[in-house]
């Protein structure tokens, strides 16, 4: 279909695509507007909406997931609003960044890095707090550590004390479960090019009866594009015709469809449960090969493993080895760079040939480096 190489990517975001989703990328483009796109746009909304599990309103906003977080917080956050911000690596520092990006008095609980949010911390903040706090946010898959953070806890802990729940689930939906109506979520960010295999351009937002009442009591705006009420107005003014404010990303609409079809297709729990076993796969196989992880077992994520730099190869050094055989990782963020490296298990790289590949490659870049390694450490036992 095309010349380009075939690049592997075991990033954490953008994810490598089906060729179904690759060949709806490259349809001719179409007018964003009129019955025909309509149609298909909306469908595009019920389908996210399968994923996130909501029956809440949903909005697909052209840009990247921190479109839409920009979006959750410039229109719920009345200005100078109370947040508390648990946080326990790079997104959640950025997350108090945007808030306080957006006017809001944070008060930021800090975890250490590779170690996941504690539920009971956060509601003992809570209660301990002589003023109400608007909202909690925080991130459900800490990207730059590999830690899963708890939703449901932190949840009830915000809704027992008034607050709103404001979830960055960027990295996470589609390849963890995220039941966003049954774990209180009442504004949930997600994005197309993560664990939903699409390319860039789409970035999803649910909105409960909980997030609406507090936007419409909002009396602040700092943006017209990413205020939720410009979206909810044009999708109830120009329902038939152009429910949206701008152009959209049509050729992502119609690759995010095609995507998330076929992991409704699989089932979204096989989906979910494919990606922990690429997970624990690249771990046992990680560590045949003499690699230490980073985050423990108990808070590992299943769409991100991140691991300790091995003594004897530098990160950088492995990088390049397999950059040089078009297979992508990433490296460590902020304090953690050169300290760890990050593979991504998201679309395509969840696939076994994929994760042999990887580990395969992973092995020659220790051999090429000399380091001692026992014969065909990363693959025995794969599947067993
Ligand atoms: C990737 C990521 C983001 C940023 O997403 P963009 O689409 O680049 O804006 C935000 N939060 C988390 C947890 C991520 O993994």
């Amino acid at each position: 279909m095309s010349d380009e190489p075939d690049f592997h990517l075991f990033i954490p975001g953008p994810a490598g695509s089906t060729p179904e989703v690759i060949e709806a990328t490259g349809r001719p483009v179409v007018p964003h507007y009129g019955g025909r796109f309509v149609a298909a746009y909306n469908r595009c909304i019920d389908l996210f909406k399968a994923v996130f599990q909501t029956e809440n309103d949903l909005f697909l906003i052209v840009g990247p997931g921190t479109a839409s977080l920009d979006a959750a917080l410039s229109s719920a956050l009345p200005d100078g609003a109370r947040v508390l911000v648990p946080s326990n690596g790079f997104f959640g520092r950025r997350m108090t960044e945007m808030c306080r990006a957006h006017r809001a008095e944070v008060d930021v609980v800090e975890f250490p890095l590779g170690e996941a949010i504690d539920p009971e911390a956060i509601r003992h903040r809570l209660e301990a707090s002589v003023a109400p706090y608007d909202a909690v946010a925080w991130v459900h898959h800490e990207t730059s550590t590999g830690v899963l953070n708890p939703i449901e806890p932190v949840a009830a802990a915000a809704k027992d004390h008034g607050a709103l729940t404001i979830l960055d689930a960027v990295a996470s939906l589609g390849g963890a479960d995220l039941p966003v109506d049954a774990w209180g979520v009442d504004l949930c960010v997600s994005v197309a090019n993560k664990c939903l295999a699409a390319p860039p351009g789409i970035s999803a937002i649910s909105v409960s009866a909980a997030a609406w009442e507090a936007i419409d009591a909002n009396p602040s705006s700092r943006s017209w594009y990413l205020d939720l009420r410009t979206w909810r107005r044009y999708r109830e003014e120009w329902a038939a015709w152009h429910p949206f404010p701008t152009t959209v990303a049509s050729n992502t609409i119609a690759a995010i469809s095609t995507s998330i079809e076929q992991i409704l297709e699989e089932g979204l729990d096989v989906r979910i449960r494919r990606t922990a076993e690429a997970a624990t796969e690249v771990r046992d196989g990680l560590r045949r090969l003499g690699f230490e992880m980073f985050a423990a077992d108990d808070v590992a994520s299943p769409v991100t493993t991140s691991v300790y730099a091995h003594p004897e190869l530098p990160v950088a050094d492995m990088q390049r080895f397999l950059m040089e055989r078009l297979i992508f990782i990433s490296g460590g963020l902020d304090d953690l760079a050169g300290r760890i490296f990050r593979i991504g298990h998201m679309g395509r790289s969840i696939e076994r040939g994929e994760v042999e590949l990887l580990l395969g490659t992973i092995e020659e870049a220790l051999r090429d480096a000399g380091v001692a390694v026992p014969e065909g450490a990363d693959l025995e036992n794969i599947g067993a």
